[in-house]
Order: structure tokens, then C-alpha cells, then sequence
């Protein structure tokens, strides 16, 4: 609110009615002129919201205060999840970088708090032990570790990442669609460095013939 005479933003409360909608009496600070402004109050509004998890998205809602504007890259709270919004269609099905809540029509968030969700084959000698794992998104796997899942001991041979295989070096589960590991013998001297066992949330057993 700025005064119509000079702009200034400052000023002072004369009087005050209504509830829902207030209708102010104010007097600038700067060149004393009184002037009157309605001002709807701040309410919470419902808005659509589509989060994507994973290959999975689903529908939900989330309030937000009508005199907010929202853009995109903003982070949110969405049943206990950290989401970040991604794309915002405005009320006449526009998708807008950013937008004021009170004409937002849907927004569309990726849940941040999520695992990656990488696969493990343990290869012995044909036979595939194959994992499904959901782990911390920064947890870093290198080519030539050993590691332990469900009492199986295993030694990093490889990765494939989104866009390539890998035979040395390093990579970020986020990145990682799937480890190779060859099947160590139980009495293999190497130190375990890690055990991905809590990780595990679907196993198979392929037999694979070469
Ligand atoms: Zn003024």
C-alpha cells in the first residue's frame, strides 16, 4: 500500500473496519495526506498439487496464504516430505515460472527426500543374485569394493549409470542404475566395508546360462 499523493509506504492506521475484508483509513507518513484502502486478509487457500516420487505421482492438496506468490524451485512440506515445485499452471491452464497463489490451478513437486533406488547383481559364475536397494541418494559406490548384503560377500566390478557402463572409478547412487559385483568366497581375506542388507527391499535369483 503507498499513498496515491507520493508514493511513500509509510503511514499510519486512522481506522480500521470489517473483518473478512478490512476497510483502512490511513495517513501517509511522509506528506500527511488520509486515504482509504480495502484490504482483503491473508487466507489459506486449498491448491492442487501432483507429486512425483520415483515412476510413481499422485494427487494431493496443500494450503497456502492467498497474498503469497509461488514459483518454481520453491521448497515445500507435503505430508512430512520435502518436495520442490517444478512446474505451476496458473487458472487459465498456463504453466508459469511463477505465479500468485490465488491463481494457481495445479502444481506439479518432486519429492526430494528420496532414496535411489539402484539394482545389485552378485554374479557366481552364472548364477545372479539380484538386488533391488533403496539407498541414500549420496551414498558413493567404487569399482573394486567389497561389500556385504544379506551374509553374501561381494566385490565391485562395474556400474551402469544413466548414460554409461563404468569399469573404474566411482559413481553416486542417484546416478547408478545398476552395480555388477562378482560372489567373494566367505573365507576371502578382504574387509567388508560396508553391508547393504538394511538397503535390500526385493531379491531374486536368476540362473543364467552362458
Ligand atoms: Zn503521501
Amino acid at each position: 500500500m503507498s499513498c496515491p499523493m507520493c508514493g511513500c509506504e509509510e503511514f499510519e492506521i486512522l481506522k480500521s473496519k470489517g473483518k473478512k475484508v478490512k476497510e483502512l483509513t490511513l495517513q501517509c507518513d511522509e506528506c500527511g495526506h488520509v486515504y482509504r484502502k480495502t484490504q482483503e486478509q491473508a487466507r489459506e487457500i486449498e491448491v492442487r498439487v501432483v507429486i512425483s516420487e520415483f515412476e510413481h505421482s499422485w494427487k494431493t492438496s496443500i494450503k497456502l496464504f492467498s497474498d503469497e506468490y509461488l514459483e518454481c524451485g520453491t521448497l515445500l512440506y507435503i505430508d512430512d516430505k520435502e518436495v520442490e515445485v517444478t512446474s505451476i499452471e496458473n487458472s487459465e491452464s498456463i504453466r508459469v515460472y511463477e505465479c500468485p497463489v490465488i491463481d494457481i490451478q495445479t502444481i506439479w513437486v518432486k519429492s526430494l527426500d528420496t532414496l535411489a533406488r539402484i539394482g545389485l547383481s552378485v554374479d557366481n559364475h552364472g548364477n545372479v543374485l539380484s538386488y533391488k536397494l533403496e539407498i541414500e541418494r549420496e551414498f558413493i559406490f567404487e569399482v573394486g569394493d567389497v561389500g556385504q548384503v544379506n551374509g553374501v560377500k561381494f566385490k565391485i566390478y562395474g556400474f551402469k549409470t544413466l548414460e554409461r557402463s563404468m569399469k573404474k572409478g566411482y559413481a553416486y547412487a542417484k546416478v547408478i542404475k545398476r552395480v555388477y559385483a562378482k560372489l567373494l568366497s566367505p573365507k576371502d581375506k578382504s574387509r567388508v566395508q560396508y553391508d547393504l542388507s538394511e538397503y535390500v527391499i526385493k531379491t531374486t535369483i536368476k540362473e543364467h546360462d552362458y
